[in-house]
């Protein structure tokens, strides 16, 4: 066939840019019209598995996995004819029966006649990183424990739910269920019976059903659902009560009987006023607290409820409006190192609110009650505006700590962001734009990731570097992701906390560390809380982490003992030679223990 190929046209496959074929990182075949293979490159061979003479003369069919339909393959060529181009993902099976997902762009080319001569398909094998994305896919969106969708998932569900309303004038119920005195039952007969119950409950739950009606697990002891295709809100009650009374099966957990109870809160869709499914969830939330208020094992509906939880709603908004102006917020900073030299490579702010009556709140406290609220914006320019004056102060003293702070995914999207934030560091000439570090979640950013890749763009052209915090907790495509210059991954406590026993998280570090090579970032493990962790990170390649057991947040004098200690241990510490990493990491790590402890 080669032959005849360089006969028939007045270049040959020869001449064909030797880059392509042994340079290219991907799998390169070249057929004729009639798909006979001529050649192929050396990738190809590693990929597949045959060699070129097992290939040449034979056409791509017998790399065919039998998964695709004869349309499939009907619509690809339809594609070419017309289009001279086809690109998309293929399954394949390799010499050894092995089926892999191939990502192939096949290109017509023409011949001195501009007639469609040969094909050049080129080739990679994406099987692994479709593993990948499956896995974060089902990790991201489903309960370990129960195994039942999380918030995210119900999120998706809702959403079209919704929209399935909307295109066939249809209503939908939207519940909010929590175990009644679950904390009690979970404290007498321990947690891991207590997990044992939130399985057994969560079957009986689901059971309940009809096949498009939807449960998560979306918190401890709390369940949220979608009843569709409803005519009246009078429809979704025999569901409901079949749920509670589900919810009220005694169950025998470890020879004992246990009897539950739960309250359920509801609200409907559509409403006089347009709303979103999270705030239908919100106030299926409220209706279900009502429901507890009431006396429990009942099903309460949202409109039920006269406006006072409005009104409590804006009493919890004023107070924190007032925390900002009465100085109630503090910034707690909780340091970051390289573990294989000890260094500290900056330090994340996080917020607590010395509450007057209360003590001392956690963010997640207070931040998820303002997040939709304009209020949070205040608070995120506040905490800019302290970190910035923090930097300041610490340089003053002589000390150069670059801090991170945390952002919201609706402050982001606010269009004066970025002059704000020009403006916020116009205050502070002293200080560089680089020693501020902004922290997003990696699921605040799929709103618009385009318009978020720009503001990371033009953070970046300020000086200001922008890490993606939680990796890996949100589902992002490979491809939004790519697009987002940050500087640095985070990888979700939820990995780190179980590489010692869990291997799926050992792999999921592994291809997170292969991904931010390929996006040319940094990669920060949060959540170090034992030595293990910290070595296993190690070995991975992973150096720079952040954990209880480096050091819990601290305050900002703290954080200057911290390092003053350092600058003495130090010197001593160069003395020795380091060569093993669990010596290295055991040193950094107790070194920097040490300084707080003293
Ligand atoms: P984050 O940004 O992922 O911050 C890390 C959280 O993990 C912090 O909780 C930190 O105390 C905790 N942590 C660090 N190491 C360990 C460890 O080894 N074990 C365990 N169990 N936890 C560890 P914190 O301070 O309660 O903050 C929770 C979240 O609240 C933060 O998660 C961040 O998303 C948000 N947040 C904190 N400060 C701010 C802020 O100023 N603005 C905004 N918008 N959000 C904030
Ligand atoms: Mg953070
Ligand atoms: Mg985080």
């Amino acid at each position: 066939m080669k032959n005849c190929f360089t006969r028939t046209f007045d270049f040959s496959v020869h001449e064909l840019p030797s880059v392509i074929f042994n340079l290219t990182a991907d799998g390169v075949m070249l057929t004729d019209l009639q798909r006979i293979i001529i050649d192929v490159n050396p990738v190809f061979e590693q990929i597949t598995g045959y060699t070129r003479s097992d290939i040449i003369g034979k056409t791509p069919r017998v790399l065919s996995s039998g998964v695709h339909n004869p349309e499939f393959y009907q619509a690809m060529n339809e594609t070419l004819k017309q289009q001279g181009y086809w690109c998309g993902d293929i399954w394949n099976r390799k010499k050894d029966g092995t089926i892999y997902l191939e990502n192939l762009s096949i290109t017509a080319i023409n011949d001195p006649d501009n007639e469609p001569a040969f094909y050049l398909a080129m080739l990679r094998d994406i099987t692994k990183q479709n593993l990948y994305k499956e896995k974060l896919r089902n990790e991201s969106l489903y309960d370990p424990l129960t195994q039942l969708p999380n918030r995210k998932l119900l999120a998706e569900k809702l959403q079209s739910a919704i929209h399935h309303a909307n295109q066939n004038n249809k209503q939908i119920a939207v519940y909010f269920l929590d175990l009644d005195a679950f904390k009690a039952i979970n404290d007498s007969i321990g947690h891991n019976a207590g997990d044992k119950v939130l399985t057994e409950v969560s079957k009986n739950l689901a059971q309940c059903l009809r096949d498009d009606d939807h449960i998560a697990r979306v918190g401890g002891d709390e369940f949220a659902g979608v009843i569709s295709n409803l005519e009246n809100h009078s429809d979704c009650f025999p569901i409901l009560h079949r749920i509670l009374r589900a919810a009220s099966q005694p169950l025998k957990i470890n020879d004992r009987l246990v009897s539950l109870s739960a309250s359920i809160g509801v609200t409907f869709y559509p409403q006089q006023s347009p709303l979103e499914g999270e705030q239908l969830l919100r106030q299926a939330d409220v209706a279900m607290y009502e429901a507890k208020q009431s006396g429990k094992n009942v099903v309460k509906l949202y409109d039920e409820i006269d406006a006072s939880k409005e009104r409590k709603n804006k009493q919890v908004l004023d107070e924190i409006s007032l925390a900002i102006k009465q100085n109630q917020l503090i910034l707690l900073y909780q340091p970051k190192i390289n573990m294989q030299t000890g260094e500290c490579i900056g330090v994340e702010a996080l917020i607590r609110w010395q509450h007057p009556h209360r003590g001392l709140l956690s963010p997640n406290r207070f931040i998820p009650l303002i997040e939709e609220h304009a209020l949070s914006i205040d608070l995120g320019y506040w905490v800019i505006e302290n970190a910035l004056k923090q930097i300041s102060q610490w340089q003053s003293l002589g000390f150069s700590i670059p801090v991170s702070v945390n952002i919201t995914s609706k402050h982001i999207h606010q269009d004066d962001f970025l002059a704000n934030l020009k403006q916020l560091l116009s205050v502070y000439p002293h200080v560089t734009p680089q020693f501020l570090e902004l922290e997003i979640v990696e699921s605040s950013v799929l709103y618009d990731v385009d318009r978020v890749a720009d503001v990371i763009q033009q953070c970046n052209e300020l000086g200001v570097a922008v890490s993606l915090d939680d990796f890996g907790s949100g589902y992002s495509s490979l491809s939004y992701l790519r697009k987002l210059p940050v500087s640095k991954l985070k990888i979700d406590r939820s990995f780190t906390s179980n590489i010692q026993k869990n291997t799926a998280d050992l792999s999921i570090i592994e291809a997170v560390m292969a991904l931010a090579n390929a996006f040319n970032c940094e990669v920060i493990a949060e959540g170090i809380e034992n030595e293990e962790q910290g070595l296993l990170l190690l070995k991975l390649g992973c150096n720079k982490a952040q954990g209880y057991f480096i050091s819990k947040p601290t305050t900002s004098e703290q954080i200057i003992k911290w390092l003053e200690q350092k600058m003495t241990v130090g010197s001593w510490r160069q003395q020795i030679k380091l060569e093993d990493e669990a010596l290295l990491l055991t040193y950094a790590i107790v070194e920097h223990r040490g300084w707080l402890e003293k």
